[in-house]
């Protein structure tokens, strides 16, 4: 049974094929660029972004066999993703959004990969939730690349350190890092970084990219692409009213 859509967005019907298409573009935009890369497309993960797009929006991403989804807020994603996951048991909820440590128990128990922890005390919290819970979601250490005063994401210089401390305290459920570059500027050279950075420590998960610069991730050792718009269309800006068929122009378009 699905749950009554109580999202933003809800208003306007989810275009099913454009969904379905965005996916097969995209995958095929994902294989290409991994062998491009002289690395095999199936070693690269689609996390599908659904935030502000209402449940039948990734009931339509389901029945197109995407699995993996990314939401960016825990009560969003409490809200749309519990009711699916006994008709789907293939489902995957990724949390990317920055969290709050009062909402690490909720992250814990909606959560199969955490790709935020950013800080000590949330490290704290999710530890503490997983014990309660007797369940740990995989995790990712997010950095903040550039070093943005609005970004999540543990500092440059401050991120070997929370790394090693991460990887004591959480062993192999830290499984790798996360990263959004600055907009406006070439990504490359961050997602370099991010990259030399998980060699270092031995992590193999590196989640980089989205819809405008997944293809250079790839080339940089992307193993995770968070894509949104390309596959469900454009996002209302924050605190724009959804508009029906407007908030879609641009599906199997991307910039
Ligand atoms: C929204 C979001 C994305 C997807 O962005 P698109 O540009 O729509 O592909 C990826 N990662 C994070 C952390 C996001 O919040």
């Amino acid at each position: 049974m699905v749950a009554s859509p109580p999202d933003p967005g809800s208003d306007a019907a989810p275009d099913i094929a454009a969904i379905r298409l965005g996916l097969q573009r995209i995958g095929e935009r994902i294989a290409q660029a991994a062998r491009g890369a002289g690395r095999r497309p199936e070693d690269v993960t689609l996390v599908a972004v659904s935030k502000t797009q209402p449940q039948a929006a990734i009931l339509a991403a389901l029945q197109a066999g995407q699995a993996v989804f990314g939401e960016n807020r825990v009560q969003e994603a409490a809200a749309k993703f519990p009711p699916l996951r006994s008709d789907w048991p293939a489902l995957r909820l990724h949390l990317i959004g920055g969290l709050q440590t009062n909402k690490a128990a909720d992250a814990v128990r909606l959560a199969d990969t955490i790709e935020s922890l950013d800080r000590p005390r949330l490290a704290d919290a999710i530890a503490q939730a997983g014990d309660r819970e007797g369940r740990l979601p995989a995790l990712l250490v997010q950095v903040n690349v550039g070093d943005e005063a609005q970004k999540s994401g543990v500092p440059r210089d401050e991120a070997d350190a929370f790394i090693a401390a991460c990887r004591a305290r959480f062993g192999d459920r830290l499984r790798g890092l996360m990263c959004i570059p600055p907009a406006e500027v070439d990504p490359a050279p961050h997602f370099a970084w991010l990259a030399d950075r998980a060699a270092r420590h031995g992590l193999s998960v590196l989640s980089m990219g989205m819809s405008a610069d997944f293809e250079t991730a790839i080339a940089h050792g992307a193993t995770i692409v968070r894509v949104g718009s390309a596959i469900f269309g454009a996002r209302p800006a924050p605190g724009e009213v959804p508009r029906g068929s407007a908030a879609r122009v641009g599906v199997g378009h991307p910039a």
